[in-house]
């Protein structure tokens, strides 16, 4: 029955244009998203909704995942930043995109840090390394990103992250207040991230120095 939904998703992605890149929905076949899920939800991995993580979090709705990256104009050689590894869902199915790149994917909560790690070891994909953190100060070891996807809602785009952005790159992150966010995709031109609105969404809220909280 899952992988019937899954078929089904993929053509509600075509048949409405949500989603054109076939890169993107070869990554969806091959990273398998029931390995993301708690194993009580298995039969649930791939109904249009988040699923609940440790932690107290969430695995975003597929929909909503193919939607930011599709934003983010990944190119092969792209080195990525995403805050919130959660799963490690959205990063694995950027990592295989970005064959020839790398990601690096920041969570705050140390048991899902480890939760990534392990599912992300499961798909053998190399090019991904998990960090136990505080994202909302970005990854300066790395910087700086061709790209930078934030996973959590926030305030507004923390500062460190636009700085370890790239001229020229892309930045996808939910927006604005605790409950509802307008997903933004902005572009760093010359320092400043040009921005727009990819319509409202509602995403678990960013933690840390630059977050609604700090933990
Ligand atoms: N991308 C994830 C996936 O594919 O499963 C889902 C992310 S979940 C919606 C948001 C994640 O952001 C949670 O795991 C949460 O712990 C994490 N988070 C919140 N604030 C953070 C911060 N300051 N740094 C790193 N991770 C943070």
């Amino acid at each position: 029955m899952f992988l019937l939904n899954k078929e089904k998703l993929i053509k509600y992605w075509k048949e409405t244009k949500l989603i054109e890149d076939k890169r993107l929905i070869k990554a969806f076949r091959s990273i398998l998203r029931e390995n993301f899920v708690l194993p009580e939800y298995i039969s649930e991995a791939y109904a249009d909704y988040p699923l609940p993580i440790p932690g107290g979090q969430t695995i975003s709705q597929p929909t909503t995942v193919m939607i930011m990256i599709e934003a983010l104009e990944l190119k092969e050689t792209d080195k990525v930043l995403e805050i919130g590894a959660g799963s490690g869902w959205c990063a694995a199915l950027i990592a295989y995109i970005v064959k020839k790149g790398f990601v690096y994917t920041v969570e705050i909560i140390e048991k899902l840090a480890n939760f990534a790690k392990s599912n992300i070891k499961n798909t053998g994909l190399k090019n991904i390394k998990v960090i136990h953190g505080d994202g909302s100060c970005g990854y300066p070891k790395a910087a700086p990103y061709d790209k930078i996807i934030i996973t959590a809602a926030c305030p507004t785009i923390p500062q460190p992250l636009i700085a370890q952005l790239k001229e020229g790159g892309i930045i996808v992150a939910p927006v604005g207040g605790y409950y509802i966010q307008k997903m933004i995709k902005a572009r760093k031109i010359k320092g400043k991230l040009i921005e727009e609105n990819l319509g409202d969404f509602r995403f678990v809220p960013l933690k840390g120095v630059f977050g609604f909280h700090r933990n």
